[in-house]
């Protein structure tokens, strides 16, 4: 609101033409909780929003503890962009310790999520799988949740949210057909890969590949040795061409089924994190290709 106010005021000095004192530049405060949605505020916002990002490129945001800098961050948010679907379990407590009183923007608010199955060995039975970001038509409606959560909370900036939302719409189509290009060049007895944790339900529904993972949807529980047995007997027994390595997660597992399995490790994926902005999953669309650009890679190459 003092926001509003201060933009208000240096609107009446410029029109008496008197010089805008410093506040007039000043940005709507906006917290994110991870570095995707991070990606799309910046994308929507663009130069109106200062941006304050959680957990970082890289981090786990599954299992996170807030510092006393996101306590203050959140403390003079005028608007926190969360995940929901449970995916960010700490974040409750740390509104409530830093007296934050912005209004929350839950981006996969009208998603459908996927269940997960009762009994998948992971204690995850009957919950909902909080990677809705891994399908690009589930990324158009964050950026929808998002562009109506920062109009409100800046209303003088809607058209150029909204013009900023519909330039990054059209890229966003793009991406979906260029996934769907590179999934069609895959032979569709070798559309099966192993991941660590089971970041890729999403992608798996939309694009037609089978992920399989010795743990479950949260990096919180260590996979079993009866888990990771499985897998290798899975592996070996499906032909599964290859196993990713994943940027937020320890490669040791992922290692050691490739070893004991024979399956080719290929690559690295980012799941829940983008990469640093000198890596190669700066973006979420950089992220998006590079991903898709290492599966195709590891699964329409003839056996290893
Ligand atoms: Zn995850």
């Amino acid at each position: 609101m003092l926001n509003r106010r201060l933009l208000f005021l240096s609107g009446l000095l410029a029109a008496i033409g008197l010089p805008l004192p410093a506040f007039a530049q000043e940005k709507l405060p906006v917290v994110a909780s991870f570095s995707i949605l991070s990606d799309f505020v910046r994308e929507v916002g663009g130069e109106r929003v200062a941006l304050t990002t959680l957990v970082g490129p890289d981090g786990d945001a599954h299992v996170y503890s807030p510092t006393p800098a996101d306590a203050k961050a959140m403390a003079a948010a005028e608007l926190v962009v969360v995940n929901g679907l449970k995916f960010e379990g700490w974040l409750t407590r740390l509104v409530k310790s830093s007296g934050s009183k912005a209004p929350l923007a839950t981006a996969t608010d009208g998603i459908v999520p996927l269940k997960l199955q009762a009994g998948d060995g992971h204690g995850h039975g009957g919950g909902e799988d909080p990677h809705a970001w891994q399908s690009v038509a589930n990324a158009k409606i964050y950026v929808a949740n998002i562009l109506r959560a920062l109009s409100a909370a800046d209303p003088a900036g809607k058209a150029s949210f909204e013009a900023n939302a519909a330039a990054y719409l059209a890229k966003l189509e793009a991406l979906e057909g260029e996934i769907k290009a590179a999934i069609a060049r895959i032979p569709a007895d070798r559309r099966k890969a192993i991941t660590s944790h089971d970041a890729f339900g999403y992608f798996a529904k939309a694009y037609g590949i089978a992920f399989i993972a010795p743990q479950g949807v949260s990096t919180e529980a260590e996979a079993s040795a009866r888990d990771v047995g499985r897998i290798i007997r899975q592996v070996k027994a499906q032909k599964v061409p290859a196993v990713f390595l994943e940027n937020i997660s320890n490669p040791r597992l992922i290692e050691q089924i490739a070893r004991e399995s024979g399956a080719r490790v290929g690559g690295r994926l980012y799941s829940d994190a983008l990469s640093g902005s000198e890596g190669p999953a700066g973006t979420y669309i950089a992220m998006m290709k590079h991903n898709i650009s290492q599966i195709e890679k590891a699964l329409a190459a003839g056996p290893a």
